[in-house]
Formats: C-alpha cells, sequence, structure tokens
C-alpha cells in the first residue's frame, strides 16, 4: 500500500511516517498543497491524508482540483476537532473521510485500511460487478449474495453492509466504522443498528459467516 501525506506540521509528519513504516506502508510526504496535487496527479497512491491547513494550497483547494481532474483516489481529510463545519464541507467536497485533529495513530490507521484501494483479487475495483470474498459472491447490480447453493436478496443497507464486510474480508471493523460507513455520519454512535443489522445477515447467511470479535467488532469469515 502506497500512502501520499499531505501535511506541514513536521510532528505530524513524523509520527504518522513511522507508525505506517513499521506497518510496512510506503508514505510520501508533500508539506504544502500544491506538490501534495502534483503527486497526487502523477504517481499511483492507494490513499491521500490531507491536512486543510497547509500552505500554499489549503486542502480543501487541492481536493477541489483534484476531484475535477475525475482522479477517485480515496481522500482522507484531516481536520480540527473543533471545525466540523470544516469537515462537513470537506466531505461534501469529495472526501471520503476524516479524522480530527488530535488523533492516536491506531485511529488513523484504521481509517486507511478502511479507505485505501483494495487489494487487487480479493475484490472488485471501480466499474466491477462482483465482489468474492471467500466462499461468498456479491453481484453489485442484482444485490444479491451467493453464498453455499443459496442466492439471497438482500435489502439495501444489508447489502451495503455485508459488501464493506466483504471488502475487508477476514479484517475486524468496528461498529463505528461500519456505522459512518453503511449509515450517514451523524447517526447516533450509541445506536445498536449496526448489531441489528449483523444479525438480520447472520440469519440469511448463518451465524458462522460474520464473526463478533469481543471489544472490536466484527469481521466476514467466509
Ligand atoms: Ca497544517
Amino acid at each position: 500500500m502506497r500512502v501520499l501525506l499531505a501535511e506541514d506540521e513536521s510532528r505530524i509528519v513524523s509520527f504518522v511516517q513511522k507508525g505506517l513504516s513499521a506497518e510496512g506502508i510506503a508514505v510520501t510526504v508533500a508539506t504544502d498543497g500544491a506538490a501534495a496535487l502534483a503527486l497526487a496527479l502523477s504517481e499511483d497512491f492507494d490513499v491521500m491524508v490531507l491536512d486543510i491547513g497547509l500552505p500554499v494550497l489549503d486542502g480543501f483547494t487541492v481536493l477541489a482540483r483534484l476531484r475535477a481532474t475525475g482522479s477517485e483516489l480515496p481522500v482522507i481529510v484531516l481536520t480540527a476537532r473543533d471545525s466540523a463545519q470544516d469537515t462537513i464541507r470537506g466531505l461534501t467536497g469529495g472526501a471520503d473521510d476524516y479524522v480530527a485533529k488530535p488523533f492516536s495513530f491506531g485511529e488513523l490507521l484504521a481509517r486507511i485500511r478502511l479507505r485505501a484501494r483494495p487489494d487487487p483479487g480479493s475484490s472488485a475495483g471501480p466499474g466491477e460487478l462482483h465482489i468474492t470474498a471467500g466462499e461468498l459472491r456479491l453481484d453489485l447490480a442484482r444485490r444479491q449474495v451467493a453464498f453455499g447453493d443459496a442466492i439471497h436478496d438482500l435489502s439495501a443497507r444489508e447489502f451495503a453492509l455485508l459488501r464493506v464486510l466483504a471488502e475487508h474480508h477476514r479484517q475486524v471493523l468496528s461498529r463505528t466504522q461500519l456505522l459512518e460507513h453503511v449509515w450517514d455520519m451523524d447517526f447516533d454512535p450509541g445506536s445498536n443498528v449496526v448489531d441489528v443489522y449483523i444479525r438480520y445477515l447472520r440469519q440469511k447467511l448463518g451465524a458462522q459467516a460474520i464473526e463478533t470479535v469481543r471489544g472490536m467488532g466484527y469481521r466476514l469469515v467466509t
């Protein structure tokens, strides 16, 4: 995996770079918006981590210009914890996710793993119509899942939830990650809606298909 980190604070650059390197993830750093945009357009990254407060071009401008080129590079915006308005602007402006500063490395890493372009072979890329996860096959056009000998029709939410799990086959996803990916950002984080939909999926696919990892979340183990 290759990450483009657009951040001008050397302290943050250093701790993110160290952490990602330790995970075996390649990091390229840009310390201003113009450099970040040039790199994003000329090299192949799996995800960009984009600070909003950057010199030369701010993060919003970088994002707008990137999307104007048709780029689908996943972008995680770094934002100050108290600037919710900025965050909403960032997300509607084509960001895929955000992390509020100050953040823990683990929090950022989880977002990177969730948002980065999936490895080829493990799931569908843009424009593909099927996702395969072990013995499970999702038909994106028909919103159906084939598992074992059966084909199941799923509701839109069930399908969206299963798709995220399938795109991260065998990886643990937290309730918060699932909530934010499948439901609205402002959904009550205390809600048990994720657990309810996991139950619906288990009723269709069998209880063994989705494993509960205590204190962490869920993973698809088909
Ligand atoms: Ca900054």
